[in-house]
């Protein structure tokens, strides 16, 4: 009996030591589901200007509602804002934030990957939406390239997978509407609940109500760290150059 006693804590401490060993060993390819890979259809035409009551952000003119760091170059014309392609930024991505932070949202964004197919898998027209600068809702170039499917438009990055491939060619305008509901954290800093996402792709309902499982990792399994119910947006330069434009956000 007295044997039991001591051995449990030990095989407990082993336990603990052995997955987080395990986690320091893991490599990109550990969380990418490939399966099911979700079907393809035709979106069909749509458009969108922002409601009354919308606080736009990117209006086609300035990017004046987003912090840009230095090292990366987002240009503003026609009507649209378009990422400097970047080798460096391939291999090492930057997020530009919103100078306003926000918690439960509304959002429209309005992109675009060139039109000229350069790479395949995740490097072909790569951005991102970060919600809460953390959560990423991916922008990929998906018309005819396979990728993980946790991966690929549309997708919570290496969390959930888009119900449909909603994708239109590159080089054409496409959309997403989404609804996020911010998590909650006690003030000791549990998690309360997690961060929701719904996603309508080109006017397709991609993601239902998904559950966010903590902010983007990499390499790994999501792990939810205390924040502030208000955060930026960002959008990603992941070293293509992709267009966007019509942002606008609506506080809930
Ligand atoms: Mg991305």
């Amino acid at each position: 009996m007295k044997k039991t006693i001591f051995l449990l804590p030990l095989l407990a401490f082993c336990g603990l030591f052995y997955c987080i060993s395990a986690q320091d060993e893991m490599k990109p390819e550990d969380t990418e589901v490939w399966e099911p890979e979700p079907v393809k259809i035709d979106p069909g035409e749509s458009a969108a200007s922002p409601p009354s009551d919308a606080i736009i952000l990117f209006n086609g003119q300035d990017m004046s509602a987003f912090n840009i760091p230095e090292g990366t170059e987002w240009v503003v014309g026609n009507g649209m804002v378009t990422i400097s392609p970047s080798e460096e930024k391939r291999e090492t991505p930057v997020v530009i934030t919103t100078k306003q932070e926000f918690g439960d949202i509304q959002l429209h964004v309005e992109w675009r990957s060139p039109a000229e197919v350069r790479g395949e898998g995740q490097r072909r027209g790569n951005s991102g939406i970060f919600l809460q600068q953390r959560y990423e809702i991916q922008v990929l170039d998906n018309y005819n390239n396979r990728t993980y499917s946790n991966g690929q438009a549309a997708s919570v990055y290496k969390q959930q997978i888009p119900l449909v491939n909603a994708c239109r060619p590159p080089g054409e305008w496409q959309t997403y509407g989404i609804i996020y509901t911010a998590p909650r954290f006690t003030e000791a800093g549990e998690l309360e609940s997690p961060a929701y996402v719904t996603v309508m792709h080109n006017g397709v309902l991609v993601q239902n109500h998904t559950e966010i499982l903590g902010p983007i990792k990499f390499i790994g399994y999501p792990e939810y760290e205390p924040h502030p119910l208000k955060q930026p947006l960002g959008l990603q330069d992941h070293g293509d150059a992709v267009s966007y434009r019509n942002i606008w956000v609506r506080e809930l």
